[in-house]
Order: C-alpha cells, then structure tokens, then sequence
C-alpha cells in the first residue's frame, strides 16, 4: 500500500538504531509506529547500553570516492545531530580521541591516506612522554612500550551511549510512537509472511502485530529473526569496568578518548557512578554452533547474553592497563559484559528495502561503528524505507548477498589485536570467565 503518514510501521528491536528510527519517524508525522523489544529502553543487549562510545569525527572508508562520499555523509549527519540537536547535544563530549598502534602492520594500518596526519590537525606522539602530556599529571603513568600515535584535541571525543539512547526514546514516546516490551509480549519471534510480503511480526505471546511496512532493526539479533544470506556475522567484543575514586574522577575529568587499535580503549568515568570502562581490543568473539534450523552441518554465530567475560579478555584488559595506568592495573572489575554487534562483509551499513518483500525495510549491520550515527541514522532508515536515499548511499546501504557468498567467516575486516588475540575467536573455546558479583 502507498506510504503515509496513516500508515501503521512495525519496527522490530528497541536498540541504537531502532530508537533512532523511532525518533525520525515520529519527526516526520508518522502517527502510529509501533517498537517491539524483549526488554523496555535501554536493552540489557543492546549494543548501545553501554557508558560511552567513540565519536571519531573523521572519515571510515578507505580510498574509493564513493565509500568516502557514503562516510562522508554520515558524519556530517551525526556531527549535526550531536552538536545541534537537543535530544543528543547533552550527551556528546568533544574531549578529543588519541588513536595509537604498536605493531608495524597496525602503525601502517592507522597511518593509510586518509588516516590521522599533521596536515589533518593531528599531533604526532612519538614518545612516552607525548603520551603522557596528553593528560594531567598522574593519570598516564604507564611506560608505553613501544606505542606511536596521534592526537586530535577537538573534533572528536566519547558519547553517553545509554543516555543518547535513553533521550531518542523519550523524545520518540513524546511524539507517539509507542514501545511495548517484555519477554512475551515485545519479543518477535517471527515475520509475518503473507501475500508474498512481509506484513508484519508474531511475538512471543502470539500476537499478530499487521503493519504497512516491518523495519528490522534487531542488531545482532536480526539474522535469527530473517535469512540475511550470511551478509551479518554476530561478533562481541568485551568491556569492564572499575571503580574509581571521587578524587580520580575528578582528575581525570574530561581526557581525551585513548585508544589503541591493538590493545584498547578507555575514555573518562562516569559522572554517576565513577567507573571507569574499557575494552580490551581484539577481531571480536563469535559463538560457532549447529544451526537448529538448516538440514546441512551448517554452523551460525549465535548470540548470547553474559555478565561476564573471558579470563583470557580481563588479561588483555589489565595488560593494557599496565602500559597506560599501572596503577589501575590491579583493581578489582565492578561490571562486565559481551556485547555484540553485526558485521556485513565490507562493514558498510546495511539499510534497505528488501528485493523481494516490498514491505520489509532492513537496518542491521552496525558493524562495530553503528553508535555513533544514533542522531541520524533512522533519518536514513526513514529515506530507505520512503525510497528517498541518493543513489550512492542506496547503492552502499543495499541488499547485497552476492558480497556474501562464500564468506570468509575469520575475516579480520581491518581490526587488530595483542599477539594471541589478533584473530576472531570462538566463545565454545572459552573455558575460564570471570566471576564479577551481580549489582
Ligand atoms: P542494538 O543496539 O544491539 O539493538 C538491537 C535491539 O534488538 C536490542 O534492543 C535487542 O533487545 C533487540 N532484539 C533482539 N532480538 C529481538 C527480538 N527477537 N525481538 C525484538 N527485539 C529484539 N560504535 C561506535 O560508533 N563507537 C564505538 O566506540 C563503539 N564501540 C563499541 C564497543 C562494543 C563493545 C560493541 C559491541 C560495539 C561498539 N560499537 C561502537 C558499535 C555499536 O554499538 C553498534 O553498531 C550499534 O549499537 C548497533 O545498533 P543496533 O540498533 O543495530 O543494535
């Protein structure tokens, strides 16, 4: 049926891009949008529910024009949306991001054409010394054995990834759209498939829910939910947190963003509760086991949700902490978790109508870089699905299964990690977590 702002729109998932898209679709009219999730905003999934993510304000892809102009035009959307938009404004901090490497094959990774230069407005960091400059006297303490970096003072900087999450939902309540959520009642179990179409989602307590158009918008749980033709790969990453003083917090209030692609990132703690979070950087975690619903051997990355995280990953945590902060590096973990994300092929986002089911619309694929476009992502979901997106962001975003064929599943798709970590790993591997109590 012709779209209008009548029409009943089914978004499944409540997560990062799902409470975009709820967000614009309100903006835009649309009176009755309806937002399915097992749990009520912010999802203890969710990618999003998490203290903080980077904001890299420059460019993603690499040399082809296109991709440039496709990165291009994200950023300038989400830098609008988080230096202009009230809803997100509060939440962005332009503290500045340090980006570093310690391995030759990662330093000529980070240091390709378009990455970090002087010409950029980047200031080299050579020695130990210009790492710990960087910071107030007392927080970089470490030796940086063997680190080289550069450092970008503004025009970048950490999100409050809940909070950003938490104020697109309310804003999107405000405007009518309307969220249920609950084990039974907001977790979607299948598509509806009728008229070959999709025309709406079957949750758990088995209501029909009929809508105009049905936008996926599950995250790592997408590709159970509909066959995405092995174009996401759910991998987790790791984060922890620990506990810092109310003295600490304030010294290191407002530090730039450190991140070094082969061992790690922290950015400062938070204003509420002082913890300090980090990840350990590695190719990401997949869950390999027997898909319960193909007849063949074939096997899928199933996500799961865990408080906890690899023994091997607190390592490479508090190793990263002993080059940076020793004198963090001891300190008990508060809270943990794995959190997953979906990679696409090539790590373009996926946001599409599907070929062949003219009602469905397609916003998966965040790819490890999803967060940071919450102001304006469903702004391009909204396009996807009113067939408004210029033809270069059409062609990036599109339903493309032929990139998927034969994939290669251990695919490092251009991350690092310590020697040891600098592969994609498998949690059926995984014999040892962590034992943090519950909070
Ligand atoms: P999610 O936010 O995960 O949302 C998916 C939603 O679907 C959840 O609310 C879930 O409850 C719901 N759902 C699942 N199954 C069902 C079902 N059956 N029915 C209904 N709902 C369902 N990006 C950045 O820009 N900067 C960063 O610094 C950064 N750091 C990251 C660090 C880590 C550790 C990870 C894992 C990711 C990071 N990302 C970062 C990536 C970013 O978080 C993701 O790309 C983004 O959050 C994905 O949003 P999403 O809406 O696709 O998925």
């Amino acid at each position: 049926s012709p779209l209008s702002t009548e029409s009943k729109i089914l978004i499944v998932g409540a997560g990062t891009w799902g409470c975009s898209t709820a967000l614009h679709l309100g903006r835009r009219g649309y009176k009755y949008v309806t937002v399915l999730d097992p749990y009520p905003v912010p999802s203890p999934i969710s990618a999003g529910t998490d203290l903080n993510k980077i904001l890299e304000l420059g460019s993603f892809a690499g040399d082809d024009a296109d991709e440039r102009y496709v990165s291009n035009k994200l950023l300038e959307a989400a830098t609008e949306g988080w230096r202009n938009d009230p809803v997100f404004k509060p939440h962005f901090h332009e503290t500045g991001c340090i980006l570093a490497a310690t391995s030759d094959e990662a330093r000529s990774h980070m240091n390709t054409r378009d990455g970090p230069s002087e010409a950029g407005g980047w200031i080299p960091l050579r020695t130990k010394e210009d790492f710990q400059a960087t910071m107030p006297d007392g927080v970089l303490t470490g030796e940086f054995p063997g680190w080289q970096g550069w450092w970008m003072q503004k025009g970048a900087g950490w999100v409050h990834a809940r909070k950003s999450m938490e104020s697109a939902a309310r804003e999107a309540v405000r405007l009518g759209v309307k969220f249920i959520a609950g084990e039974q009642a907001g977790r979607v179990t299948s598509l509806i498939y009728e008229s070959s179409d999709v025309q709406g989602a079957i949750t758990a307590d088995g209501t029909r829910h009929f809508a105009d158009r049905t936008i996926l918008c599950a995250g790592a749980g997408a590709a159970a939910l509909f066959d995405m033709k092995d174009q996401l790969r759910p991998t987790a990453w790791t984060l922890a947190h620990i506990k810092m003083t109310p003295e600490e917090a304030k010294l290191y209030k407002d530090l730039p963003v450190l991140f070094n692609i082969e061992r790690g990132f922290f950015m400062e703690p938070d204003e509420d509760n002082h913890e300090l979070k980090m990840c350990d950087e590695h190719p990401g975690y997949c869950n390999w086991v027997p898909d319960a619903s193909s007849e063949d051997a074939r096997q899928i990355s199933s996500p799961f949700a865990k408080h906890q995280i690899p023994l091997e990953s607190e390592g490479r945590c508090r190793a990263f902490l002993r080059e940076t902060m020793p004198h963090l590096a001891d300190r008990p973990f508060s809270f943990a978790r794995i959190c997953w994300c979906a990679d696409t092929p090539n790590r373009a986002f996926l946001i599409s109508k599907h070929p062949d089911y003219a009602s469905l619309v397609l916003g998966v694929g965040g790819s490890g870089h999803g967060f940071c476009h919450i102001p304006a992502i469903g702004s391009f979901i909204a396009d996807a699905m009113e067939e408004k997106l210029d033809d270069k962001l059409k062609q990036s975003f599109r339903w493309r299964p032929e990139t998927a064929k034969g994939r290669d599943w251990k695919a490092l798709q251009g991350r690092f990690g310590p020697d040891g970590a600098n592969r994609v790993m498998d949690f059926q591997d995984i014999k040892q977590w962590t034992n943090i109590a519950s909070r």
